[in-house]
């Protein structure tokens, strides 16, 4: 928590004469609130308080690959268009997950220990919808991804199931395959690219589930439906639930700042990876969730324990 600090503080003194609503609206107002000023919702960020935050991360040169949560930011200016405006004005190239859970087809047969329930969801396999790239990215995503998507320029692969869009980020995007939808995170990882979390926590850190393909976690395979077919999509990584306990782990690796109602946190994939791989060496059933009926956390289980 270092490192937040250092910048919250940074911020908070900067921010003292911008205490009231209509003076954030102001261009170039700061906007990064203290602990007791975020539990009024009257405040409106804007662009310019979001980009000098943004800017605060140092990662102008960097590309990041970022998730989102618009509402944990309150009110902003714009919405979702000024967030990622001023994401884009502050990193070197962007990129989200745009993932289309309804394209998924669960078949009644399958290999063993794929933490699935085959033949379970007979009467979704009916409401399933074969991908397409101007497919919207699935609601639980947020809207934040779904704008990315739409943007001028934004390019959007063509994974049935996980695609990701992105701006400046087309070779990154490019490396993907449908037998390697995590290539993206890996050549991201290999450009000294980071994850940026705007709002929400480790547990929709997609990057974390390239570091368990590293450290050979189980992976599963999943079908989806694409025009006049099915396809089988390996390398279906396992549930995300549990992420949150690596937070400890990078807690003097992460830069951190408080805008508005919320906290954006930024670290760096090499060293994201490089302690999700010690940890679940050291514990390979480390970082799954705790539900009794999750099955993919409980095939992970059986493949480690046997
Ligand atoms: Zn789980």
């Amino acid at each position: 928590m270092i490192a937040q600090k250092k910048i919250s503080c940074r911020i908070k003194s900067l921010n003292r004469k911008d205490r009231k609503g209509k003076e954030l609206k102001k261009p170039g107002a700061l906007g990064v609130l203290s602990g007791s000023e975020n539990k009024k919702s009257r405040y409106m960020l804007v662009y310019e308080t979001l980009k000098r935050a943004f800017d605060s991360l140092r990662l102008q040169d960097k590309p990041v690959i970022a998730h989102a949560s618009l509402k944990s930011f309150g009110q902003i200016d714009g919405g979702a268009q000024s967030l990622l405006r001023a994401v884009l004005d502050s990193v070197g190239a962007l990129m989200m997950p745009t993932f289309t859970y309804k394209t998924m087809i669960t078949p009644s047969v399958g290999p063993p220990n794929n933490g699935i329930t085959y033949g379970a969801e007979m009467d979704l396999n009916s409401q399933a919808e074969a991908f397409t790239p101007s497919m919207p990215c699935d609601k639980l995503m947020g809207i934040v991804p779904e704008t990315l998507r739409n943007l001028p320029h934004a390019k959007r692969t063509s994974h049935p199931i996980q695609s990701f869009a992105g701006i400046r980020a087309e070779k990154l995007l490019a490396t993907q395959t449908i037998q390697n939808h995590l290539a993206p995170i890996a050549a991201l990882a290999e450009a000294d690219g980071w994850v940026l979390l705007l709002g929400v926590d480790h547990t929709v850190n997609t990057s974390i589930h390239y570091a368990e393909k590293l450290a050979g976690r189980k992976q599963f395979l999943r079908w989806a439906l694409i025009p006049n077919r099915i396809v089988e999509c390996p390398g279906f990584p396992g549930d995300s639930a549990g992420f949150n306990a690596i937070a400890s782990e990078l807690v003097n690796d992460t830069r951190a700042i408080q805008i508005g109602n919320t906290v954006v946190q930024a670290v760096s994939l090499r060293v994201l990876f490089v302690k999700v791989i010690r940890i679940l060496k050291e514990n390979p059933l480390a970082l799954l969730c705790e539900r009794d009926d999750c099955e993919r956390c409980n095939a992970v289980r059986e493949s480690v324990l046997g």
